[in-house]
């Protein structure tokens, strides 16, 4: 079933149920622009109140899209809801099968009929103008006017904001601490100029048609809050310019729109300095000659960027201190996937150096070749959530100054990606000791072929209590053929184990899942979690199963993930200590 045939078939049964039904010229498709229209007619259809002109349209993707119909008797943008420009309604989902075009034809100028009859004659803030009214005001705003990046929480109370004016975009925040942290994020180096804009509740959203002039936007905003035009007049004229983000809540949300005022400043009055020209000779030039301009608003806040207002975790995992040591393949994954979870403040400890080995399972890429992991780390990830605290700390955290130190152990939770005894070691020693915060360990086994993440949380036990006195695991889930683990390359001691990008992402996984459950209260007890792959990849590269594993795998073939109980090993000498 391709275009031709479909449209050939829509168009016959056009004919024969339509009154005059008339092929669109392919200027009048064009006219659709983004909508990218193949085949249209103009069909005369008997709505409950009157008759009206509607075009049937088909895009290059039909049977597959559904067809799209616009209103042609009269002008609808703005003034309907479910309008879009040239009149092209918004219909509901069309779930007829690509199979039946004309069924899918019929179905879209039904949907196209009670869309009409129901919008006729509607009060227009009653109605899905208002529920939907971003989408109306983002519509209307005129496209070269910049848009405001909003950090503000859109729950907030009226009231005095941040502004900064950039060349492409203005940036909207709770107060100059808040801006400054959020561009110096993003690479800003230049000083943080800004300026005060003020942000007001409305009791409902503005719907079309919107106030144009400065004197009705102030009057609209006069209704809502009486002290608004007094601070909105000290404001734009002491600064030249100012902001106003306004909010309103329907049932679908909260949301954000903008007004921009610029300019209109008097600055020549005879028989006077420029600098003493009186406000009352300044406020009526100002009405008569500001710039006003509706701006679309986007939001830019935690809430928003973590979950679209439905993270129920995210006012806790905020407040959260998240210290990760070692940032390789592993520790730089885990910590990405915990920003992107919202974790509002990461510490990263490496002493190492980026090599182009690294890159093909590393977050960072080329660019950070010869440069520090844990410092271009923090970097890239203050850049992609500028709204985190995220610091970078090149050393190993034994190493690190007393007050470094100080700030691992004050963290909510730390993060063990080292893959290193001796660093890990020292660490659970000196764990047992100060007992706080959580720790999780986590580490892979040969070429990735099991993960663990073990999750300490109280003292009941320790890392060590699974290891064997050397740093490896105690009981592994996988066993191999002396040698048969190790790559060497032409360097002295350097070996290594391969493994794939993908084989990675498991071990992130766990990690990642396991300190979320952590920093949410979700674990009270010592866990040990572990994710295996699949019996056929394990045998491809030459290993085999250990019957430790085997009680949990059962026939099972595929990538396994499952918890296993960790009990304080009567071998541990850190859980038992010798008496003599
Ligand atoms: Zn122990």
């Amino acid at each position: 079933m391709n275009f031709d045939e479909s449209a050939k078939d829509v168009e016959q049964w056009l004919l024969a149920t339509c009154n005059a039904a008339r092929t669109l010229s392919p200027t009048e498709c064009a006219a659709y622009k983004a909508l990218h229209i193949r085949k249209g007619w103009e069909v005369t259809i008997g709505f409950k109140t009157r008759e009206g002109i509607v075009h049937l349209l088909l895009d290059s993707d039909f049977p597959y899209s559904p067809p799209r119909v616009a209103y042609r008797s009269g002008d609808c943008y703005l003034k309907w809801p479910h309008v879009e420009e040239n009149g092209v309604l918004c219909l509901p989902k069309n779930s007829v099968s690509w199979t039946d075009p004309i069924e899918k034809v019929r179905v879209a100028l039904a949907d196209a009929c009670v869309l009409v009859d129901g919008t006729l004659h509607l009060d227009p803030s009653t109605t899905e103008l208002s529920r939907e009214f971003i989408s109306y005001w983002n519509r209307a705003v005129d496209t070269s006017v910049r848009k405001i990046q909003s950090l503000l929480e859109p729950t907030r109370s009226a009231g005095e904001i941040a502004v900064w004016w950039g060349k492409d975009e203005i940036v909207a925040a709770e107060n100059g601490e808040q801006l400054t942290h959020w561009l110096r994020n993003s690479g800003s180096t230049a000083e943080v100029q800004f300026t005060q804009g003020i942000f007001i509740r409305l009791d409902a959203p503005w719907v079309p048609p919107y106030p144009e002039s400065l004197q009705l936007v102030v009057d609209k905003l006069r209704a809502v809050d009486p002290d608004v035009p007094g601070k909105l007049e000290t404001h734009a004229i002491d600064n030249e310019r100012c902001v106003v983000v306004m909010a309103a809540s329907v049932e679908t949300g909260t949301g954000l729109t903008g007004i921009i005022i610029e300019g209109g400043i008097l600055r020549k009055l005879n028989g006077f300095r420029p600098k003493h020209i009186p406000r009352n000779f300044k406020i009526p030039h100002w009405y008569q000659n500001a710039t006003v301009n509706h701006s679309i608003v986007n939001r830019a806040d935690a809430a928003w960027i973590h979950g679209r207002d439905k993270n129920e975790e995210l006012a806790e995992t905020l407040t959260k201190k998240v210290t990760i040591l070692g940032c390789g393949a592993l520790g730089s994954h885990v910590a990405v996937r915990l920003a992107q979870a919202g974790v509002g403040s990461l510490m990263l400890c490496d002493p190492e150096t980026l090599a182009a080995a690294n890159v093909g399972r590393h977050v960072l890429g080329m660019r950070s070749v010869g440069r520090s992991k844990s410092l271009d780390l923090a970097n890239e990830i203050r850049r992609r959530f500028p709204h985190l605290t995220v610091e970078g700390h090149h050393t190993a955290w034994q190493h690190a100054s007393d007050e470094v130190r100080e700030k691992i152990w004050a963290s909510d939770l730390i993060i063990c990606a080292i893959g290193d005894w001796s660093s890990e070691g020292l660490l659970n020693e000196e764990h047992r000791v100060r007992g706080v915060p959580p720790i999780i360990y986590c580490w892979m086994e040969e070429h990735a072929t099991a993960a663990h993440a073990v999750g300490i949380v109280n003292q009941s036990s320790c890392i060590a209590c699974l290891l064997n006195e050397t740093g490896n695991t105690a009981a592994p889930e996988t066993i191999w053929n002396d040698g048969a683990e190790e790559v060497s390359e032409p360097a002295c001691g350097a070996y290594f184990q391969p493994f794939g990008p993908v084989d990675i992402a498991y071990a992130e996984g766990i990690a990642a899942e396991l300190a979320v459950d952590i920093l949410t209260g979700r674990v009270a007890e010592n866990v040990h979690r572990v994710h295996a792959t699949s019996t056929h990849r394990l045998k491809k590269l030459g290993g085999d199963w250990s019957e430790a594993h085997k009680e949990f795998r059962g026939h099972f073939e595929g990538g396994l993930q499952f918890q296993r109980p960790i009990e304080n090993s009567s071998e541990c000498p850190l859980c038992n200590p010798v008496h003599d």
